[in-house]
């Protein structure tokens, strides 16, 4: 099959299967979205989303979350993966985002990179879904996915990233992102199964048997 027959194809499959791409992070505006992605780093959405009203009743603004102590915002969210590590983080970026911008979520994938517990994953989710720049976010779910269909021989997520942006254009990376995380979810078992019988594999897919590629985000 032609690459561009297939991914016209992945596209069609992915629209059939998943038309609804709803943002699964409870947020009102970028800086909770921000907050809420930070959180959502090897947890699951339904975890990040049983913390955040309760954080967000205590601080849901830069200001607010910069005057809590590491330790208070560590006790609303300890329940999350990483909660240490997290808390510092949170505290952290709302002092930057307070002190170098006015208290406003940047709009820059190298801004939000610059802010503590921020990789390029985590900005381009909220450049994406807060700001509707376009952005490939893509994580190792998404990275093992693009291989098994052949879409990109990278071996890191960043070459994974550049080929899924050669291969679709622009305005359809939000989509994509969401639709391949519901995909993994939905359709990929944890158990190795035969990708013949996978709705997209079966006509996309490298050989043999597959492994779980089950997304959490
Ligand atoms: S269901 Fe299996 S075969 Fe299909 S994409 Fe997921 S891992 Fe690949």
């Amino acid at each position: 099959m032609k690459l561009a027959e297939k991914l016209a194809r992945i596209r069609e499959t992915l629209d059939r299967l998943i038309p609804d791409v709803p943002i699964p992070l409870e947020h009102e505006d970028p800086f909770t979205l921000l907050v809420a992605v930070v959180l959502s780093a090897q947890t699951t959405d339904k975890k990040v989303n049983e913390v955040t009203p309760a954080l967000f009743a205590r601080a849901d603004t830069p200001e607010k979350m910069a005057r809590l102590s590491v330790r208070e915002v560590h006790d609303l969210i300890r329940t999350v993966g990483l909660a240490p590590a997290k808390s510092k983080a949170l505290v952290g970026l709302s002092k930057q985002l307070v002190v170098e911008h006015g208290g406003r979520v940047p709009r820059t994938l190298e801004q939000l990179m610059e802010l503590p517990g921020v990789g390029r994953k985590t900005a381009s989710v909220v450049l994406s879904q807060a700001f509707g720049v376009p952005a490939f976010a893509v994580d190792t779910h998404i990275h093992r996915l693009a291989q098994r269909w052949g879409l990109s021989s990278g071996k890191s997520v960043e070459q994974t990233e550049r080929d899924l942006r050669r291969h679709f254009p622009p305005e359809s990376w939000g989509r994509l992102h969401l639709q391949i995380i519901y995909f993994g979810r939905r359709y990929c078992p944890a158990r190795g199964h035969d990708p013949a019988e996978c709705p997209i594999c079966s006509f996309a897919g490298r050989r043999g048997r597959a492994r779980s590629v089950k997304a959490s985000r």
